[in-house]
């Protein structure tokens, strides 16, 4: 397992277009600091305590992304330089998050999780949901929706995951007229990227193709 090298190549494989976000969750930061010299500075965390951890202990040019659940209460603890919030599936954590926000002079970018998976343990809004979570939004200052975010259902069907991630991609393309500030697409892991890609993503979340398997 060469980490430099399957970030290399990941680069060079999907388009100029998608932005990779290498999902660290678990990996020491020896392992992060491989990727970094590959020259990947976008990462994802799905724990916040783990994330401050590596915030602090690493270079302060990576930019850091929560891409797992949210627990509003520990919003406080990233928002001084929390990058981007993927899995924003309440209006309650809109409003911690925009409060946040607030405390630390800043307006902090979001995504809202939609649920487009078969699978009811999957976390997210529906399309209504969504659609009023997205014009409350715009009444919050210090915090701006700029995208969509969807896990397909983890299932051999190629032909379901695609049609989950076509899904999202028509919600998407169906709002962005309304909501200029919806500029990021982010669907795919190590498992159905290329299906992600092929059907509209432009930021693709990878973990296990960069750093291996992980052992929870
Ligand atoms: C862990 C995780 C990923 C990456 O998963 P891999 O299969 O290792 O690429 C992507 N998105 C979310 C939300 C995750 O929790």
């Amino acid at each position: 397992m060469n980490i430099a090298e399957n970030t290399t190549t990941l680069l060079q494989e999907i388009p100029e277009h998608v932005q990779l976000v290498a999902v660290s969750k678990t990996k020491p930061n020896k392992q992060i600091m491989e990727a970094y010299q590959a020259g990947q500075r976008v990462f994802g965390e799905n724990k916040i305590q783990e994330m401050v951890a590596k915030y602090e202990s690493l270079p302060k040019d990576i930019q850091w992304h929560m891409i797992g659940h949210v627990q509003s209460n520990k919003v406080k603890y990233m928002a001084p330089f929390v990058h981007l919030i993927h899995g924003v599936d309440s209006l309650k954590l809109l409003k911690e998050i925009n409060k946040q926000g607030a405390q630390h002079h800043r307006c902090i970018d979001c995504l809202l999780q939609l649920h487009i998976a078969q699978e009811s343990s999957k976390f997210g809004f529906s399309e209504a949901e969504a659609l009023e979570a997205l014009s409350f939004s715009q009444t919050l200052e210090n915090l701006k929706v700029v995208g969509l975010m969807g896990m397909a259902t983890f299932t051999e069907d190629q032909d379901q995951i695609s049609r989950e991630f076509k899904r999202l991609k028509n919600f998407f393309d169906k709002f962005a007229p309304d909501f200029p500030q919806l500029q990021v697409l982010s669907m795919g892991m190590s498992g159905d990227y290329p299906l992600a890609i092929a059907q509209g993503s432009n930021m693709i979340r990878v973990g296990s193709k960069i750093f291996g398997v992980r052992n929870y």
